[in-house]
């Protein structure tokens, strides 16, 4: 008998990269997608080189790399004196295909996925405009209710739909960690600060005007440049998505490192972020299981989110695939599945985030002095800056997660 689907909920990056994988190996797979398309959202846009190599494996890297931006380098500045660390990729060149960092925004890899899910993929349906309400499971599958009343039955449900994940919630595992009283003005301006002197990817330090400076591709060349900037808990979000008061706080920011153009920086999008530091409790519960946001929520500075997504996606396809293909048991694979992704999650992306926050955003002079001057040595020393761009490229975190059995 023909095994029901695997329904996946959430046509995210995560979701859609989970369904290709699985759908590449043959499972038969329908997707629950809540919005009438896919969405435009403004959030991921950078990509490391082990993830590089998973959608390589997945074949859309080529696609990928003929809209996106490579960034052989990143810097670390101070608002004030301009750059104190500049990390070459190239280092990782014995030790990766794609050694820079990919830059694409990822509503142009959503639609990437997709259409490769519909070249290569035919057991794989995505359906739009199909809110998932809540589900039961039994021994033997999943009874998914969408939010219209009809109901679907998977055998397995994967819930990659973000933050506020429905399948999470009905697994009934805490969330544990916190959100962070300040939240992520994210603007994006043409104005070329390539020509400043800014690489691809970019931190600038300051205790209090910090920020995260990234090329993205756009439309297409020269793409468009992202800062990403604090806004302060008790400071009103349409007050500061104000286009004066976006302005005068790009103007800060980026004050020691550029010269505000003339009539201002043109902008284009603007949008504010609210930002967590959370891990699931548990990545599965009987035939349920999380991948990418749902899973584990981090602030963007290292731009490891979706990169971990997609390293689920990834990891979880492999063990799925041929158990759906062969009837066997998934109790071992799903628990395989946790042990591997979710300590990874919290020594890694969650210890690297917070820790590139605080850098950052130093308030003490003698300690702020005192970390950029590591990272300037670290960067100068090529047997150290590679270490360190081994774990902040989650080259180690890949490998430490194919170590446990
Ligand atoms: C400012 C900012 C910058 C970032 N930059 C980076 C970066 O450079 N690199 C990086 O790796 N990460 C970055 N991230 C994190 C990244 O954006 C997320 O990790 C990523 O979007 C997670 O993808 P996802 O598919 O798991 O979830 P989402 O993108 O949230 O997708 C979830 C999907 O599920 C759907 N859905 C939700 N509920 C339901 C339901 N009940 N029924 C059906 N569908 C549902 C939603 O409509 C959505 O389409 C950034 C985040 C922010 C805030």
């Amino acid at each position: 008998m023909k095994a029901d689907p695997i329904i996946i909920v959430g046509a995210g990056p995560t979701g859609l990269a989970t369904a290709l994988a699985l759908g590449l190996e043959g499972a038969s797979v329908v997707v629950l997608e809540a919005e009438p398309a896919l969405t435009i959202d403004l959030r991921a846009g950078s990509y490391h080189p082990p993830t590089v190599e998973m959608l390589d494996g997945l074949g859309v890297a080529k696609t990928m790399h003929e809209s996106g931006i490579v960034v052989p380098s990143w810097q670390i500045r101070d608002r004030e004196a301009g750059v104190v660390a500049e990390f070459d990729m190239s280092l990782l060149k014995d030790v990766t295909r794609f050694p820079y960092r990919l830059h694409l925004e990822q509503h142009r890899l959503t639609p990437i996925l997709l259409d490769r899910i519909r070249k290569a993929a035919p057991t794989v349906e995505v359906r739009f405009a199909s809110p998932v309400a809540g589900y039961d499971q039994d021994a033997d599958g999943v009874d998914v209710r969408l939010e219209d009343g009809s109901a679907l039955r998977g055998s397995f449900l994967i819930g990659a739909d973000g933050a506020r994940s429905v399948v999470r919630r009905g697994m009934q595992v805490g969330f544990e960690g916190f959100t962070w009283p300040d939240r992520f003005l994210v603007a994006s301006t043409s104005h070329d600060l390539g020509a400043h002197g800014f690489s691809g990817a970019g931190y600038i330090a300051d205790p209090t005007h910090w920020a995260a400076v990234f090329h993205v591709p756009d439309d297409g060349p020269p793409g468009l440049w992202r800062i990403a900037y604090p806004i302060q808990a008790e400071e009103d979000e349409a007050e500061v998505l104000e286009p004066e008061a976006i302005q005068d706080r790009l103007k800060l920011v980026l004050a020691g490192n550029v010269a505000a153009p003339v009539g201002g920086y043109p902008l284009k999008y603007a949008s504010i972020y609210k930002v967590h530091q959370r891990v699931a409790d548990r990545f599965a519960v009987g035939r349920t299981v999380l991948v990418g946001d749902a899973a584990h929520l981090n602030n963007p500075l290292g731009g490891l989110g979706l990169n971990g997504g997609i390293h689920d996606a990834v990891n979880l396809a492999g063990k799925l695939a041929p158990i759906w293909r062969e009837g066997s048991d998934h109790q071992q694979a799903f628990d395989l599945y946790d042990r591997q992704r979710r300590p990874v999650n919290i020594k890694a992306v969650q210890a690297m985030s917070i820790r590139n926050k605080r850098i950052l955003e130093e308030r003490d002079p003698a300690v702020r002095r005192q970390h950029l001057h590591e990272l300037g040595a670290t960067a100068a020393d090529p047997v150290k800056a590679k270490a360190y761009l081994m774990e902040s490229s989650m080259i180690n975190s890949v490998r430490d997660a194919a170590q446990v059995h």
